[in-house]
């Protein structure tokens, strides 16, 4: 795998505020996208965060700071990144050169319209930064298919198509909540009790798990009936983010056979509130996943030489728990597990190419989840369910509480970045919720006995 030359620290110093702080990782070398909230005019705008400031870019059109390029000076004025994707790589690319030289230690030009277009991070309402047309949800971890196939499959875990086919399933885009949106235990119908065997229950999830996901944003569409070649597939990726897909596993077990889930993870799924571009992340790429000679090779479609040498992501993965104890006693998170996204099966290129091998058109804006993403290891598991084996082996958490699933009032925090020796880090936009108790039912049912809701607050046992 060729790196690229590593970047000296003049180029990638900038003047704004915590830019240079290597521990925010968002410095002129990441600048990531976003939408918010402008806080005097309550207007949305697109942003552009770098260290403790966003470049409101809204701020940088209308002051002519853009104005060598009408079409982008145009999308910036807008409220949704759509647009400035629909341009294509290279306005994506003459964008972020133009905010690296704004932004960068030295720079003296157009200092004043640009520091006037600095709005401080903290305190920011974010938006949603993509009108996101579809959402698609893949299985490319082979470890968390592995880990997972074993709970309900031991002799044969793994299905026979997963190492020639991505798998994946069309998940809901009105249910997509930005981080900081808290999520509200569903209701929902699960599998029969022994005391009632003809009557399925219908209450609030006992099993309320998260999934460790990347979300990856289609920048550049597909005519129906196209397909996208693997050596082109990259380059329809915009950029990424990390994404929590929500995942009621009392639910999906009942309702899974034989069309796969449904209410079960459709309720809600999180996205970062920025979206790292693919530009960013090119000091970070890394090698497809090494596979065993006995695997097979992946069919002609889904195989190119500069994919397999570099069409993964190195980036680090982390997932912390902060209960409502832990937080009455300002503790810190509890790190549940870390991993990588270098470990997926499958890279982004080989599940935009397989997506639309059959013609199958993907849209500016779309949204593809990779799947949780586990590492080889029991502790690098990206979701409960395989941390607790299907809730049988609880955690227990520093100051003695147990979980299997989640418990109400729990925060849910995934954190990723990326470092290296020759490269500044980068820091990916966190996911952070807030579990709420179920809603009063307003549909409780009259025909089923009177189940009693089990006890998922607190030490779930
Ligand atoms: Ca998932």
């Amino acid at each position: 795998m060729t790196q690229p030359p590593p970047i000296t620290s003049l180029q990638t110093q900038s003047w704004v505020f915590g830019a240079n702080d290597p521990t925010l990782g968002l410095g002129l070398t990441h600048l990531p996208y976003c939408a918010f909230q402008h806080p005097e005019t309550g207007a949305p705008h697109l942003g552009a965060v770098i260290g403790a400031c966003i470049l409101d870019l809204h701020a940088c059109s209308a002051t002519g700071l853009l104005d060598e390029s009408p079409t982008l000076a145009a999308a910036c004025l807008t409220s949704t990144l759509n647009a400035f994707m629909a341009l294509g790589p290279a306005a994506w690319s003459t964008l972020r050169t133009r905010l690296q030289t704004l932004l960068r230690t030295g720079v003296k030009q157009e200092r004043k319209k640009t520091e006037a277009a600095l709005l401080p991070l903290r305190d920011t309402t974010f938006l949603k930064p993509v009108a996101i047309p579809n959402y698609t949800d893949f299985y490319a971890s082979i470890f968390h298919a592995t880990r997972v196939g074993r709970l309900f499959r031991p002799d044969h875990p793994l299905l026979p198509n997963y190492k020639h086919v991505p798998i994946g399933y069309h998940g809901r885009t009105s249910s997509l909540i930005l981080s900081g949106t808290p999520v509200t235990r569903p209701y929902g119908q699960s599998k029969p009790d022994p005391s009632h065997p003809d009557i399925p229950n219908f209450c609030p999830t006992t099993a309320l798990d998260y999934e460790l996901e990347l979300g990856l944003y289609i920048g550049q569409p597909n005519p129906l009936g196209t397909p996208i070649p693997i050596d082109r597939a990259a380059s329809h990726l915009f950029g990424v983010s990390l994404l929590n897909d929500w995942s009621a596993r009392d639910l999906q077990s009942w309702e899974s056979q034989p069309l796969g889930p449904f209410l079960s993870k459709n309720f809600a799924t999180t996205l970062s509130p920025w979206i790292t571009p693919m530009a960013a992340l090119a000091p970070f790429r890394a090698p497809s996943l090494p596979r065993p000679t006995d695997d097979p090779q992946p069919l002609p479609y889904l195989l190119d030489p500069t994919d397999q040498q570099a069409g993964n992501l190195n980036i680090k993965l982390e997932v912390s728990l902060l209960t409502e104890a832990m937080q009455a006693k300002n503790a810190n998170p509890f790190t549940l597990s870390r991993s990588n996204s270098s470990d997926l099966y499958w890279t982004p290129a080989q599940l935009i190419a397989h997506h639309t091998s059959n013609g199958c058109n993907l849209q500016i804006g779309d949204l593809l989840g990779t799947g949780t993403i586990s590492g080889p290891s029991e502790d690098s598991a990206g979701c409960l369910l395989e941390l607790t084996r299907n809730g049988a082996i609880p955690l227990t958490l520093p100051n003695g509480e147990t979980r299997t699933f989640l418990a109400d009032g729990d925060e849910l925090i995934l954190r990723a970045y990326c470092t290296s020796p020759n490269h500044p880090p980068i820091t990916l936009g966190e996911c952070r919720t807030t579990i709420l108790p179920p809603n009063p039912n307003p549909n409780k049912p009259t025909n089923l006995p009177n189940k009693k809701t089990p006890n998922i607050s607190r030490n779930h046992p």
